[in-house]
């Protein structure tokens, strides 16, 4: 059987590989860098536990169950605190618990009488399906009101995306709630009405859906997987070309400095857009990655930093709280990171991971780590009343951290399906295409195992 080039050991690429392995096709991944996991980076240091890319997985779908369960990854799993669930959001200057339910939504100083008889008028806001793009911050003041846009949107906008709302496709960043307008004619209407058609489809919604990490952190996911993957995962190995053959994929990477050839049946590109642009294609058919390096991932700094527990006055029971723009603060928002799991901070000590940059404010990102402290703790002090100096502290600074699905964003997806169909053997899958959370990554990387596999089984052969 013939073999399958995986260009980037990220969960998506690591996932791929070892559902392709399990259903018996042989597979190499190709690694750049040192190590495995990408944009999933944990490090333990004395009692605390940072994670500087993301903090928890969430399970939206029963496919990330099962992977864990296969990777043999039960006994590791770790869920949160139950009281970690409350989530804040910062107005007037301070962390306001989000309301968990209808009567705590009428009651909250979150919003304000209008923004609150906003959500009671969505249901009837006559539903646009004209088909046109619209960003994120034009439907939600077309669909509810500026309130809503500048104290809640824009705050989980940056959360999730690290994003701007007035760039960011409602159709590409957020399909479930543009969906939800063009079946259901409302967003409201369609969460109550959607969630039986959800459960059906064994799919939990991600605002319901329950959260997990591991006792190590997420690191253990993509170093497990690797494990199992063995001599398949090539680390220190760029991809730099692929050449196609009457019968699959001649593959050009580096290996300690030394270019090396491999041939394969297919390849699947998993590594970011801005990577896949500069690998030098000869393919059949002319074709460029080029486009794709157009696809802006603005820069992101985690912070992350410890405190003595009598130094900060703020309980820190939830999750974490997010942070409009219009708030003034310079920090996007903060995972209460040892209130989630507390094996993140030794006994009587807080983990706090904040992160700085985006598309917000992109040029505070790369300031030095001793500019990147004192932005969060001057913030930190206002909104959690924290004092004293961190016990801990550590950053990571990501040039190009997460991809923005903005508008037009569509013509790369569109592309990539082009691409698919025009070369077989060439695979898309990951962060770029399917959704930019560690859940969709895996989920994408579980279905693009599930495309290739029938494709190399069709293409038998003696060769590779
Ligand atoms: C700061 C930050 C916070 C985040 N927070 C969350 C969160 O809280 N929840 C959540 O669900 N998601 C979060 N995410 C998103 C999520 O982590 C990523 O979308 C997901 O991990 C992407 O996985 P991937 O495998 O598709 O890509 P990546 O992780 O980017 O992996 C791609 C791999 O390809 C390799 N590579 C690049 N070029 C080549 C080449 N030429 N040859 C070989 N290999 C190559 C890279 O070295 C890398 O290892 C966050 C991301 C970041 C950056």
């Amino acid at each position: 059987m013939k073999s399958v080039a995986i260009i980037g050991g990220g969960i998506t690429g690591l996932t791929a590989g070892f559902c392709l392995q399990r259903s018996g096709v042989p597979v190499t991944v190709y690694e750049a860098s040192e190590r495995v996991g990408g944009a999933i980076r944990t490090v333990r240091d004395g009692g605390y536990l940072a994670e500087f890319g993301p903090n928890t997985i969430l399970e939206t779908s029963p496919k990330i169950t099962a992977l864990v369960r296969d990777a043999g990854l039960e006994s590791r799993r770790l869920d949160p605190e139950p009281a970690a669930s409350a989530r804040f959001v910062v107005r007037y200057r301070r962390p306001i618990e989000m309301p968990g339910s209808p009567l705590g939504f009428f009651t909250t100083p979150l919003f304000t009488l209008s923004g609150k008889l906003a959500v009671l008028r969505e249901p009837f806001v006559r539903a646009r399906r004209d088909g046109v793009e619209e960003s994120i911050a034009d439907f939600v003041r077309r669909r509810l009101n500026r309130e809503f846009l500048d104290h809640a949107i824009d705050a989980l906008v940056a959360g999730i995306y690290a994003g701007d709302p007035e760039k960011l496709s409602v159709q590409q960043a957020f399909p479930k709630l543009a969906a939800l307008e063009e079946k259901y004619g409302s967003m409201i209407k369609g969460q109550i009405f959607g969630a039986k058609e959800r459960k059906q489809r064994g799919e939990v919604a991600k605002d319901r859906a329950p959260k997990f990490s591991f006792d190590e952190g997420l690191q253990v996911l993509p170093d497990t997987l690797r494990e199992r993957l063995g001599e398949s995962v090539r680390l220190n190995a760029p991809v730099t070309k692929l050449t196609q053959t009457p019968d699959g994929w001649s593959v050009e990477f580096r290996q300690n400095g030394r270019p090396q050839q491999a041939h394969h049946g297919a390849v699947l590109l998993a590594a970011p857009t801005f990577k896949l642009a500069e690998l030098e294609i000869a393919a059949q058919r002319p074709l460029s990655l080029a486009e794709f390096g157009q696809i802006r991932y603005p820069p992101v700094a985690s912070v992350v930093l410890g405190f003595r527990r009598e130094d900060v006055a703020h309980p820190c029971a939830g999750f974490g709280m997010l942070i409009p723009k219009i708030e003034g603060f310079k920090i996007l928002g903060t995972i209460f990171s040892s209130s989630l799991f507390p094996n993140r901070a030794p006994a009587g000590h807080l983990t706090l991971t904040s992160y700085v940059g985006g598309e917000r404010y992109p040029e505070l990102a790369s300031k030095s780590p001793e500019e990147l402290y004192d932005i969060t703790c001057a913030d930190l002090r206002v909104l959690l009343g924290v004092k004293g100096a961190p016990t801990f502290r550590h950053h990571y600074f990501w040039p190009r951290a997460i991809p923005q699905y903005n508008l037009g964003y569509g013509r790369y997806r569109a592309l990539m399906t082009d691409i698919e169909t025009r070369t077989p053997g060439l695979f898309f899958a990951g962060h770029y295409r399917d959704g930019i959370s560690l859940g969709d990554s895996i989920v994408s990387g579980i279905n693009v195992a599930d495309r290739i596999e029938p494709f190399i089984a069709s293409n038998v052969s003696s060769r590779a």
